[in-house]
């Protein structure tokens, strides 16, 4: 089976040519994140023109089209419901009907964060089971969950999403979504700076030295030694650790996925959460699996077959 697949982020957009659990080729585009969908959307057509051409084939040979997009999506319609400031005008773009002109083709629109799960299930680190839950390190803390074998996506297309909004820390920081001490406030691409700059000897510390307080700069500086980037890198192990606890409590899984650009540095973070969780949850039929994402930034894109199949 072939699919279209498009992986839209918020500074970029992947199309690809899928063939069951492979990319057979992949454009990228530069998205400007402060334009319109509607003005995006003759691009990526293009780009799928230009890769049809290339590979000798034509929209007939395809199944349909995957369309991963951060935000919320209501999978049901095709229709964006909040992209938040990213795309201002996708609540009101007929994305399926731009489908249907451009490639007769049917289309179905998905959150990024279930097409990860789909894809890392179906060519991943996720085969072989039906319940997972995955955990995506990032900017934020994304994640999905799918429980046996089924999706979750819940009364506001929300269920499984929302997993790094738990709160880990009661008197926290305050989060972007209104909560406070969630672990994405906690410990996360965004928080991370804000958290480092108030940290005891932070000042004298080499995290301090730091032109840009990233993840990349912590893990590596911690394993140097810097006393101050070991204590953040411990309590951000800790927070991750927390929230995959409280996931393997909600969902029941068999497995927990850890995703995202921040599990570059999984040598350090899978040892401890795994650990952690199964010193810490309540399974008593045996131990919840723990292991990093396969697929990286390919996982959206390989979701496509089975969201178009489902
Ligand atoms: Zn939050």
């Amino acid at each position: 089976m072939k699919a279209l697949a498009i992986d839209l982020g918020g500074t970029h957009a992947r199309c690809a040519l899928v063939k069951d659990r492979a990319i057979l080729r992949a454009k990228t585009l530069e998205a400007d994140s402060t334009g319109t969908l509607a003005a995006l959307l003759p691009r990526l057509a293009d780009a799928f023109r230009t890769l049809l051409r290339e590979a000798g084939l034509q929209t007939s040979d395809f199944a349909g089209l995957a369309f991963s997009s951060c935000g919320i999506v209501d999978s049901s319609t095709g229709r964006f419901l909040s992209a938040r400031e990213k795309w201002t005008d996708a609540e009101q773009t007929d994305v399926p009907g731009w489908c249907e002109r451009e490639f007769s083709l049917p289309m179905k629109l998905e959150n990024d964060a279930r097409m990860a799960l789909l894809g890392e299930w179906y060519a991943g680190s996720g085969r072989g089971f039906d319940s997972i839950v995955m955990m995506t390190l990032g900017t934020g803390i994304g994640g999905a969950a799918m429980i046996e074998g089924k999706l979750l996506r819940g009364k506001h297309f929300q269920a499984g999403n929302l997993g790094g909004h738990q709160t880990v820390q009661l008197g926290g920081r305050k989060c972007m979504c209104g909560n406070i001490g969630c672990a994405e406030a906690e410990a996360s691409g965004w928080s991370l700076p804000l958290v480092a700059r108030e940290w005891p000897g932070f000042t004298g510390s080499a995290l301090g030295r730091e032109p840009r307080v990233d993840f990349e700069a912590l893990f590596r500086l911690a394993q140097e030694g810097d006393r101050v980037a070991v204590e953040i890198r411990e309590r951000c192990l800790r927070v991750w650790a927390a929230a995959a606890v409280g996931l393997v409590h909600a969902f029941d899984p068999e497995i927990v996925i850890l995703g995202g650009g921040v599990m570059k540095s999984s040598s350090a973070i899978l040892p401890f959460v795994r650990e952690y969780v199964r010193e810490h949850t309540w399974t008593p039929w045996g131990k919840v699996n723990v292991r990093a994402a396969e697929l990286g930034n390919d996982a959206a894109l390989l979701g496509a077959i089975p969201l178009l199949g489902a």
